[in-house]
């Protein structure tokens, strides 16, 4: 089937009901090409365009991220042309709407974690960064020699690191995350199910740590909603290529997936 095709076809029961869907997007690997250091990622205009367009159609338009909200916010140019979306940062920790911040303080715990972090990362092969996230912190390899290799050097001591002051570790594309327990892009995408009560649900992640928004969308199935996971597909990330109802190539196949979503809608 052609791809376009495919498409349209997945994205019928979410089109059908679009008024009262909630469709949920993640930022990096979905929205903004991955990039070798974690500032320099910058949202695909035609994806943003996109999201624009679909936003005003929808019960709830929400990007769910790792990120701060302030600079997932920045990237959507909230800041100065300003669209109905919600932003949950820092794994849901953290929330944005009508600019509106909500940016709990770090954990006491996560501080100290960054702190032992950076202390063992002195050691670790050139090109290894540590990324503060404020509610969590990550261990990037991407920029090494050998990314494969030194994530795998890493993994253990990090993992020592994480369980010592409590917290939880997410593999990522050549990242560790070190966040506390509780806190994933399940609960964060389940908060909004319950604020909104939509009839329809869309998700689109890339990464391992999209999979429990991934899992609430199949438990709403199970209970008669249209449900629709979709991953933005890389070579990195098979096991969330093989768990999507659909995959579409990267954030410029999301930008297509999210136009071709309002194109339905209209009929
Ligand atoms: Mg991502």
């Amino acid at each position: 089937m052609h791809e376009l095709e495919r498409v349209r076809e997945q994205l019928a029961p979410i089109a059908a009901q679009l008024g009262r869907a909630l469709i949920a997007v993640d930022f990096d690997g979905t929205l903004a090409p991955i990039v070798q250091r974690p500032e320099d990622a910058v949202a695909l205009p035609d994806a943003v365009a996109a999201l624009r367009d679909l936003a005003p159609r929808v019960s709830c338009l929400a990007v769910i991220t790792g990120r701060p909200v302030e600079f997932v916010a920045h990237q959507l140019t909230l800041d100065t042309q300003p669209f109905p979306v919600v932003l949950r940062g820092a794994y849901g920790r953290e929330h944005w709407q009508n600019g509106d911040v909500r940016q709990p303080p770090p954990p006491d715990e996560v501080r100290a974690a960054a702190a032992d972090l950076a202390a063992l990362l002195a050691t670790a092969p050139a090109g290894v960064l540590l990324e503060d996230k404020g509610s969590g912190v990550a261990v990037h390899t991407r920029q090494a020699v050998d990314p494969a290799g030194a994530l795998g050097l890493l993994d253990e001591p990090v993992r020592a690191v994480a369980a010592r002051h409590g917290l939880h570790v997410e593999p990522g594309r050549y990242v560790l995350e070190v966040r506390p327990f509780g806190i994933d892009k399940g609960t964060a995408l389940l908060d909004l199910v319950r604020e909104h009560q939509p009839q329809a649900v869309l998700f689109v992640g890339d990464d391992l740590g999209d999979l429990a928004a991934f899992e609430v969308v199949e438990q709403l199935r199970e209970r008669g909603l249209a449900g629709v996971t979709v991953c933005a597909g890389s070579a990195e990330v098979p096991t969330l290529a093989e768990r999507a109802d659909l995959v579409v190539d990267g954030p410029a196949g999301v930008a297509v997936l999210l136009s071709e979503l309002v194109r339905l809608a209209a009929g």
